[in-house]
């Protein structure tokens, strides 16, 4: 199947699952992830209107940017090393992955000496799973205070990958457990649900998805 069809198709499932539990599917933001994938790639889906891109390594990131520059917003999902912190807020307009005060410290830094506040998410641990990054639910609201009186870092939601599970119904309390801690703080953005699982996720409050092989293939 091609690009064209299975970002309708996704768009369409987006919807659909909104609807399901009377969402207004034009408040969910696709993250179309493009990570491994080649620029003519991604230049495809950009001409089919995709507006955010989400990758995972700044490195690879950086090679793409310098060809596409700010005609997408582009979005860090993968995990974030200090020394790439510098050139991630150059580039990324939403980082989902800050899971430590250390690292919420250097992303201030750098984004005060570019005159720049980064907005971030904070990624949480909801499934307890070794080896998932992500802060644990219990060490949250610490987090949040800590990072709080840092000027030039906005925390605007949380972010989670839910456990590979057979099936995606079996992500939904992991979901519904974040979705809770999201509300209890006020925050605006939740970031859940990929390929397999995004139709609960949406189900269950997700208003970013972050979407690549139902897309690519
Ligand atoms: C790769 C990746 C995705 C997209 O996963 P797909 O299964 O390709 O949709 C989403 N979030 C993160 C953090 C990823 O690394």
């Amino acid at each position: 199947m091609d690009i064209r069809h299975n970002l309708n198709r996704v768009k369409e499932r987006i919807t659909e699952s909104a609807y399901r539990v009377n969402r207004d599917p034009t408040q969910i933001k696709l993250v179309v992830v493009t990570k491994n994938i080649e620029l003519f790639r991604i230049l495809k889906v950009m001409q089919l209107g995709v507006d955010t891109i989400g990758e995972n390594r700044v490195q690879e990131a950086k090679v793409k940017y310098n060809e596409i520059r700010n005609q997408v917003e582009w979005h860090l999902i993968g995990h974030l090393q200090r020394n790439k912190v510098k050139d991630a807020v150059r580039i990324f307009s939403l980082i989902h992955s800050v899971d430590n005060l250390e690292l919420a410290r250097e992303i201030d830094k750098r984004a005060a000496s570019i005159g720049k506040v980064q907005d971030i998410l904070i990624e949480v641990n909801i499934s307890g799973e070794k080896s998932k990054f992500g802060i644990a639910p219990s060490n949250l609201e610490n987090l949040l205070l800590e990072v709080k009186p840092l000027a030039n870092v906005r925390v605007q939601g949380l972010m989670t990958i839910a456990p590979l599970v057979d099936n995606p119904k079996s992500a939904r309390p992991y979901f519904r457990m974040i979705k809770q801690l999201n509300d209890k703080f006020k925050l605006k953005y939740l970031s859940m649900g990929m390929s397999n699982d995004f139709e609960i996720a949406i189900e269950e409050g997700a208003n970013i998805v972050r979407i690549g092989k139902a897309i690519f293939g």
